[in-house]
């Protein structure tokens, strides 16, 4: 079904919208030699050989959990810093307070940039990004469980949230952690990314 002014890939064969100019398919150029035609047919050939990248859909567990941890901590932050005006109108005397309270705001506001940078490195499939982010789930359950423990000691069954610091974020560890193995491994003898 070939309307006027459509074109063909030479590499591929597949018919092509008059106002392209590359190949939806493949991504050639229009208008191609025979020769450079037939050297594109071997490159993507050697490229079918080479282990495909870590598929996106693989990836978009771990990006999407640390982005919304990210915009989550960040806002954790705010809030916190919105507690220490409070202590400071209800006159609060205890200084071990508001050195607690800004140092977890200011702890919060730190793991939410990193995980925002985390979630953007893991789309970009850089290794740094995964172990960053294994790291940044281990001092989240800390946090999670000694924030709540100081802040909140009556609030919840400590155990309860022990398990659920665990679940939650000890969950996203291991996606972060599954990421890095199929990163790893994917990457295996192909050196630096050639689609990067
Ligand atoms: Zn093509």
């Amino acid at each position: 079904m070939l309307t006027s002014g459509a074109w063909l890939c030479r590499v591929c064969w597949k018919p092509n919208r008059p106002q392209d100019t590359t190949c939806y398919k493949c991504k050639s150029p229009r208008g191609l030699t025979p020769d450079e035609a037939a050297e594109a047919v071997k490159a993507i050939d050697a490229r079918k050989a080479i282990p495909e990248p870590v598929p996106d859909w693989v990836l978009a567990l771990p990006v999407t959990i640390f982005r919304s941890y990210g915009k989550v901590w960040v806002r954790g932050g705010f809030g916190l810093l919105a507690v220490l005006a409070l202590e400071v109108f209800a006159a609060v005397t205890d200084i071990d307070w508001y050195v607690v309270t800004v140092g977890f705001a200011v702890g919060l506001m730190v793991a939410g940039f990193l995980a925002a940078e985390v979630s953007e490195g893991m789309r970009n499939r850089e290794t740094w990004s995964f172990v960053v982010g294994i790291a940044l789930s281990a001092v989240a359950v800390i946090g999670s469980v000694t924030a709540f423990s100081i802040f909140a000691p009556d609030l919840v069954n400590p155990n309860a949230i022990r398990w659920g610091s665990v679940v939650v974020f000890g969950g996203a560890g291991v996606a972060a952690g599954i990421g890095l193995f199929l990163v790893l491994t994917r990457r295996d003898g192909r050196g630096p990314d050639p689609d990067a």
